[in-house]
């Protein structure tokens, strides 16, 4: 049964991710207490079976819904190539496999591109946020940015392809251009912006 005593103006993003916990927080503002899965211990790891992003989303975000009384998000993201058939797609958190090594993913993205060149190298971040309360879904909101994948890493900030990744209009990579750059286009926020949208009317208050 949901606990019903969770504070109010409070949201629980449903991960263990803490990249995503810290760039949530800093997208949504200091006006929503936002927990992690830190509050829910006992919640056991989520499958990701989906075959898409907004299917896994909506299993990590009823998962946790069932455990927790209140507003309840969760972020299922990843990078998308079009040279690649649209990979690592749903599977961009373990792309060179078990378990999830963001170096190893991005050294084998950059041995799959190796053939392709220029416009070849084009490539999006994809963000579905599914927000659930009380064992039920009851909205997802998607997140776009378009870009490019450089021919080496750079960068140190951010996480997972970050260091790959040079969004449209800019030539630095994500984890060059720093968090607030990030946050104000990524993938992850304009998702969140249309989260934020939705609860015009105030609804986490
Ligand atoms: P998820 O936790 O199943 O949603 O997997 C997300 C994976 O997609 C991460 O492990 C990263 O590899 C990649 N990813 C998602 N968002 C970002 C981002 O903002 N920057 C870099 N990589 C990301």
């Amino acid at each position: 049964m949901p606990d019903p005593a969770a504070p109010a103006n409070s949201l629980l993003v449903s991960t263990r991710n803490a990249h995503k916990v810290r760039e949530i927080r800093a997208i949504l503002g200091d006006g929503l207490h936002i927990d992690d899965l830190s509050c829910l211990p006992d919640l056991p790891m989520v499958e990701e079976t989906g075959a898409t992003f907004e299917e896994n989303a909506t299993l990590k975000a009823l998962a946790a819904s069932e455990f927790y009384g209140g507003w309840v998000i969760a972020d299922d993201s990843g990078l998308e190539v079009a040279a690649l058939g649209g990979a690592p797609g749903v599977h961009s958190a373990r792309y060179a496999g078990e378990p999830s090594n963001d170096a190893a993913n991005n050294e084998l993205l950059l041995h799959n591109l190796l053939p392709f060149h220029g416009e070849e190298r084009a490539a999006r971040f994809r963000c579905v946020i599914v927000l659930a309360r009380n064992g039920a879904k009851l909205a997802a909101f998607t997140g776009i940015v378009e870009g490019h994948i450089l021919p080496a890493p750079q960068g140190a900030g951010g996480f997972g392809y970050d260091p790959l990744f040079v969004p449209r209009g800019h030539s630095d990579s994500f984890a060059q251009l720093g968090d607030d750059i990030k946050n104000s286009l990524s993938h992850r926020a304009r998702a969140l912006r249309n989260l934020s949208a939705w609860n015009g009317c105030g609804a986490f208050g």
